[in-house]
């Protein structure tokens, strides 16, 4: 449920609206009218809710929540394709939501949680720690407010990924019951195969959700290919090493027949040496995988800079040589800190609340 006193009406499934709404005396189809008020026409208020009664819509309004927060910040960068923003939730943190325009694609990229715990050194939000799990209702809530927008200018969501704030499967429950809820036919009925769920590789979690045997695809964030490497950059891989990581992906693999996708973000002389590129091609060969790679976002807390365009190059390469295909990301809305965790940090600095430091590079 919300932080608030009130039910914040996106926590709630249609069973558990009509039952609130029974509990007001009122029929089964007023439940049926407001859901579809929020998940077909995305409604932002409830005077909008012009099919309800005006008693209904002032009892929502009194004894319920909608928006999710405050909107503190929203930025388009340069080209006008990606927009941010920085929403305040009720106790006061901050997270954020990005959506990239690409030709015909209208991708979210979604917060799971307010801040991280998971530790990995280049990302802003786990230099931040863990503040707390989102709600359903702040899942979802991210979504719809986006959704709002495109519809008023006719245009729809495409495309989820979770990779906003936030490690999605230590907030379990609350992801798959966002993506149910996104997913719901009766509701917004958006492609379970059109969300991205991106973890750091939390073995038991992996497992739980292969065998869940659900549609949509995970990714798993890489970025090395030895434990010594890893370990360095991201925390989490002490307690859960590389190769109980890998038999773990294979397990997802066998049981749902997917491919998995993983994630690596190149850093320079760091793990974007050939060296590595072979160590990662040797890890993977032989599976149905694939590579994201992702230039570095410089964060204020790293000392990391991204990989050369050649670089990324000769690392592709290496890759191709085993067999193992791979896709370089163009990082869109750089001009606006569209790495997750970046733009809290500057509306930090510019409130004069920032505490990060900046170590010096190795
Ligand atoms: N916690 C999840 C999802 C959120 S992070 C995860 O770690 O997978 C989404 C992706 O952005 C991850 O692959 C993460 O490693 C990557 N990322 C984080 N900070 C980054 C940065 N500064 N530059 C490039 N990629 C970054
Ligand atoms: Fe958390 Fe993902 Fe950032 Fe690591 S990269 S700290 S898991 S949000």
């Amino acid at each position: 449920m919300s932080n608030s006193e009130h039910p914040a009406l996106y926590d709630l499934t249609l069973e558990q609206l009509t039952t609130l709404l029974a509990s007001w005396g009122l029929p089964t189809y007023r439940a049926r009218q407001i859901w579809e008020w929020l998940y077909k026409h995305f409604a932002g208020g409830f005077d909008e809710m012009t099919t309800l009664p005006g008693s209904l819509r002032e009892r929502l309004a009194a004894e319920t929540t909608l928006a999710i927060g405050d909107v503190v910040l929203s930025q388009k960068s340069s080209d006008g394709q990606t927009k941010k923003i920085l929403f305040r939730l009720p106790d006061g943190q901050l997270i954020e939501t990005v959506l990239m325009r690409y030709e015909k694609r209208r991708t979210l990229c979604i917060s799971t949680q307010a801040g991280c715990a998971m530790g990995c050194v280049f990302c802003a939000t786990g230099q931040m720690g863990f503040k707390r799990n989102l709600t359903v209702a702040e899942i979802v809530g991210q979504v719809m407010y986006f959704a709002r927008e495109l519809a008023a200018e006719g245009q729809h969501v495409t495309n989820i990924v979770l990779m906003g704030m936030g490690e999605p499967l230590h907030n379990y429950d609350n992801t798959l019951a966002a993506i149910d809820r996104l997913t719901d036919p009766s509701g917004m009925n958006l492609g379970a195969r059109k969300i991205t769920i991106s973890t750091v590789g939390l073995i038991p979690a992996i497992r739980r959700y292969a065998d869940e045997q659900r549609q949509t695809p995970l990714a798993v964030s890489l970025h090395a290919a030895t434990d010594e490497e890893r370990s360095r950059l991201l925390p989490v891989n002490r307690r859960w090493p590389l190769a109980d990581l890998m038999e773990a992906c294979r397990y997802y693999v066998e049981k749902t027949g997917r491919r998995m996708t993983f994630e690596w973000a190149l850093i320079a002389g760091e793990n974007d040496t050939e060296e590595q590129a072979h160590k990662l091609g040797q890890l993977l060969r032989g599976m149905l995988g694939h590579v994201n790679l992702i230039p570095l976002n410089p964060t204020a807390g790293y000392g990391g800079r991204p990989s050369s365009p050649e670089q990324v190059g000769r690392f592709q390469e290496v890759l191709t040589s085993y067999g193992i295909t791979s896709t370089v990301r163009v990082r869109r809305g750089i001009d606006i800190q569209a790495g997750c965790g970046q733009l809290r940090d500057r509306h930090l600095v510019e409130s004069g609340d920032f505490k990060g430091t900046k170590p010096a590079p190795k």
